[in-house]
């Protein structure tokens, strides 16, 4: 039996393998990156850290971040996902070459409801040939479920990707 901690490892592992992964298939884009759920911030360094020569923008709607895993004001998309993310496809149309999303918390029937729910409101926002990272699976019309890198656990972590 996996206990809570082995969930909670297998969950980082995959997280930051499926990033790893998504950072180096989409580096040679250009659009912008964006991290759907701030948090802590321990994604947004990793991704700030890793990324070259695109902006970063962090969507999120209450920023408590750790103080070194704060973004700067013009790249945070204040506010609740449901209605900055309408809002981005009006500002930047499908440009993004990365979505990170982790948006949800420790109750997987809402976390499921949720990303029914945001599914179509993110995937209008992916340039061809750009990938969605994501910690629950996703419900896409048009994009293609990508299998994982060796590292991480199935089912921990998705990747989608605009052909
Ligand atoms: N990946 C982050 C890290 O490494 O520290 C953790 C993200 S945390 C699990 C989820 C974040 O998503 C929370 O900060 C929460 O405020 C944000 N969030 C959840 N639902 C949201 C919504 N509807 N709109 C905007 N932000 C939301």
């Amino acid at each position: 039996m996996s206990t809570r901690l082995d969930f909670f490892i297998d969950r980082m592992v995959s997280q930051r393998a499926c990033l790893d992964f998504g950072i180096a298939q989409t580096a040679d884009m250009q659009g912008p990156v964006f991290e759907l759920g701030l948090g802590n911030g321990r994604t947004y360094h990793h991704m700030q850290h890793n990324i070259k020569g695109r902006d970063l923008y962090v969507f999120e709607r209450a920023v408590a971040s750790h103080p070194d895993s704060t973004p700067p004001e013009e790249l945070t998309i204040l506010g609740d996902v449901r209605e900055t993310l309408p809002a981005a496809l009006t500002r930047f149309g499908a440009t993004a070459s990365l979505i990170h999303a982790d948006l949800g918390g420790h109750n997987r029937a809402k976390n499921d409801a949720f990303a029914q729910l945001i599914s179509p409101l993110v995937e209008p926002l992916l340039a061809v040939g750009g990938l969605m990272v994501s910690s629950d699976r996703m419900y896409f019309e048009a994009l293609t479920e990508m299998p994982l890198p060796p590292e991480a656990v199935e089912g921990r972590c998705f990747i989608y990707r605009r052909d």
